[in-house]
C-alpha cells in the first residue's frame, strides 16, 4: 500500500515521497488516519517503527490551515524525555512540514536559556520540549500553555522511568482541558497505565510489533523428506 488511501495534503505527501518512503509502516497506517480524525491514541511503539511521522504527519495536517500561535503561545506541544529525542522529532517535523510554512522549535536543559526564549517570542505552532526546560521557561513567563490544541507524549515510559511524573502532572495541569492527546509509550507498567487514565479520552489503540523483530524476519519453510530418506 502507498501513502495515497491515508488522505494526506499534497505538501505532506510531496515530502514523504522526498524522504524516499513508499509504503507506509504498521503504526503510520493505523495512527495516521486516527490523529486526523482527532482521536486520542495510545500507542504501543518503540523506536525504529516509524512511529514519529505516525504523529508529526497527521498534526501538521490538522494544524496547517488553523491560525497561527499568537505571542508567546503555542497550539501542539510534544513533550519527550531526553534531548536526543527532542532534537529528532523537531529534525522530522522540518522535514515533514518542508512545504509548509508552520513554525517550530525545540527546547531543552543543558544549554542557555535566552536563545530558546527569544524564539518562542513571537509564537510557535509547535513546541518539542524535555519536561524540566519547559517549566523553566513557563516560569519565566516565556511561554503560556493556554492555547495548546494537541498534546503528544511521546517514550512516555521513559519520561516516568527518569523520574519526570511530576513534571509532567504540573505541565499537564496548565493544558485546556479540552485537546486532543496522543502517547507512545514502548511498555506499559502500572504507572503508564494510570497516567493514561488520567489522560485519554476513549483512545484509539495501537500495538505494533517493532521493525526487524525476530519474529518478522523468521520465515517457516517446509523440507520435504522422501521415504526413502526417513528410513
Ligand atoms: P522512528 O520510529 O519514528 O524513530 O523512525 C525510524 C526510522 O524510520 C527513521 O529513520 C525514519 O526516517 C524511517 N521511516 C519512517 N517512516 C518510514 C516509512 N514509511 N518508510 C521508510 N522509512 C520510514
Amino acid at each position: 500500500m502507498s501513502f495515497a488511501p491515508l488522505n494526506l495534503i499534497e505538501p505532506l505527501l510531496k515530502a514523504v515521497e522526498e524522504q524516499g518512503y513508499s509504503t507506509p509502516s504498521p503504526i503510520q497506517m493505523q495512527a495516521i488516519p486516527a490523529v486526523l480524525n482527532g482521536r486520542d491514541v495510545l500507542a504501543s511503539a518503540q523506536t525504529g517503527t516509524g512511529k514519529t511521522a505516525s504523529f508529526v504527519l497527521p498534526i501538521l495536517q490538522n494544524i496547517h490551515n488553523k491560525p497561527r500561535a499568537k505571542s508567546n503561545r503555542l497550539s501542539v506541544l510534544i513533550l519527550t524525555p531526553t534531548r536526543e529525542l527532542a532534537a529528532q522529532v523537531h529534525d522530522s517535523i522540518q522535514e515533514y512540514g518542508r512545504h509548509l510554512s508552520l513554525r517550530s522549535a525545540v527546547v531543552f536543559g543543558g544549554v542557555k536559556i535566552n536563545p530558546q526564549m527569544m524564539k518562542l517570542r513571537a509564537g510557535v505552532e509547535l513546541l518539542v520540549a524535555t519536561p524540566g526546560r519547559l517549566l523553566d521557561l513557563l516560569q519565566q513567563k516565556a511561554i503560556q500553555l493556554d492555547e495548546v490544541h494537541t498534546l503528544v507524549l511521546d517514550e512516555a515510559d521513559r519520561m516516568l522511568d527518569m523520574g519526570f511524573i511530576h513534571d509532567i502532572k504540573r505541565i499537564i495541569n496548565l493544558l485546556p482541558k479540552k485537546r486532543q492527546n496522543l502517547l507512545f509509550s514502548a511498555t506499559f507498567s502500572n504507572e503508564i497505565r494510570a497516567l493514561v487514565k488520567g489522560i485519554l479520552n476513549n483512545p484509539v489503540e495501537i500495538d505494533v510489533a517493532p521493525r526487524n523483530t525476530t519474529a518478522a524476519a523468521i520465515r517457516q519453510k517446509v523440507h520435504p523428506v522422501d521415504k526413502a530418506q526417513k528410513a
